[in-house]
């Protein structure tokens, strides 16, 4: 029987680096998982001939072989395909991503850890600056006080399972190598419950809502994770509990914008203050601060307050506010007659023309007045 081709098996091309290889081959194993084909002897055949293209082509020196020998290079001297049982480590660890087969999970004897929670926390902006306590509702699987947990009527401990001796996992052989499965009589429990609880139907967790009190530490911004340790879903059969992690998205401010713990602002300003200098007010988290604009700060001059921001995260002092000047152009429909005839006269004075007499300001007043 002709071999085919490893690179053809898993769909990539003859120099595809190694993190493309292990994704064509993440995804050819999800699609041909014997968990998920139960008895599809062709799913099956693909599954084994993806794990032996992955085997070669993701260890260096065997694919060094095998692209000057072809299948020859790597079919070992002991036979059996050259193949490597290592490989099954690395193997497992891709898999496990995404058949729960990794770490964590499941234990011998049907105890397993609670899932972890997640909630998203909206915050405005200067809850987010300032910190804030609040409380959140959190429906959450917890132990069935009526059996505590066990999930079996009047206390009664569950029995072993028969068919995996208690272990949670069936193994089966397939070709080379051994497959684990969850045991599909005890669910992976590993113990059977033969008179279930009324309260949880035997399941020994039933779904409460908790208020759970968070405080916000000043400082999160967008994206901040902060974990409760131990708050999330209750584990199985006394299993230990997840965590709830709370996901932090902070609502944009009307005039303050943020970047880390620097708070940004604009502050406009008029011609004339921008040339001759002026003291303003300028508005910040902390309230209203006085700003000094030299004379001749041009355009989008920025000016930084010292520690008017926003507080670390961990504690170690304050960000600054930054205010960027805008020189405002007044609308001429805004300005008095006056202002107008000075405008003129100083555009005259410095000998850069402007519109004819009968300019802007009358033609607006024709219209509008
Ligand atoms: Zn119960
Ligand atoms: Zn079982």
């Amino acid at each position: 029987m002709s071999k085919r081709d490893y690179y053809e098996i898993l769909g990539v091309e003859k120099n595809a680096g190694a993190q493309e290889i292990k994704s064509a081959y993440r995804k050819l194993a999800q699609k041909f998982h014997p968990d998920r084909n139960p008895g599809d002897k062709e799913a099956e055949e693909k599954f084994k001939e993806g794990a032996e293209a992955y085997a070669v082509l993701s260890d260096t020196e065997k694919r060094a072989r095998y692209d000057r020998f072809g299948h020859q290079g790597v079919s070992g001297a002991g036979g059996g395909g050259g193949f490597d049982p290592t490989i099954f480590a690395d193997f497992s660890d891709i898999l496990g991503d995404f058949f729960g087969m990794g770490g964590g999970g499941r234990r011998p004897g049907g105890a397993s850890r609670g899932a972890d929670l997640r909630y998203d926390l909206t915050l405005a902006f200067e809850e987010a600056a300032f910190g804030t306590e609040t409380v959140l509702r959190i429906p959450r699987l917890e132990a069935c006080e009526t059996c505590t947990g066990t999930g079996s009527a009047g206390g009664k401990a569950p029995t072993t399972c028969s068919a995996c001796r208690g272990q949670g996992q069936v193994r089966f052989s397939q070709g080379f190598f051994t497959v684990a499965r969850t045991c599909p009589q005890c669910r992976g429990e590993g113990r059977v419950v033969t008179d279930p609880c009324k309260s949880c139907q035997g399941e020994g967790r039933v779904e409460r809502e908790r208020s759970i009190s968070v405080k916000i530490p000043a400082g999160v911004d967008t994206g901040a994770r902060l974990r409760l340790s131990g708050e999330g879903e209750h584990g199985r059969a006394g299993g230990p509990p997840g965590d709830l992690y709370v996901v932090v998205q902070v609502r944009p401010h009307l005039r303050f914008r943020r970047d880390g713990s620097t708070v940004l602002s604009r502050a406009v300003i008029s011609f004339p203050q921008a040339v001759l200098g002026a003291n303003i007010d300028v508005e910040t988290l902390h309230g209203t601060a006085p700003l000094e604009i030299p004379p001749g700060t041009p355009h989008g001059r920025d000016f930084r307050l010292r520690s008017q921001g926003i507080d670390r995260l961990g504690g170690s002092g304050r960000g600054d506010h930054v205010v960027t000047v805008e020189v405002e152009v007044p609308n001429p429909r805004n300005l008095s007659e006056e202002e107008v005839t000075l405008l003129r006269r100083l555009a005259e004075i410095g000998g850069k023309p402007v519109k004819e007499e009968r300019g802007v300001f009358d033609k607006v007043k024709n219209l509008f007045g």
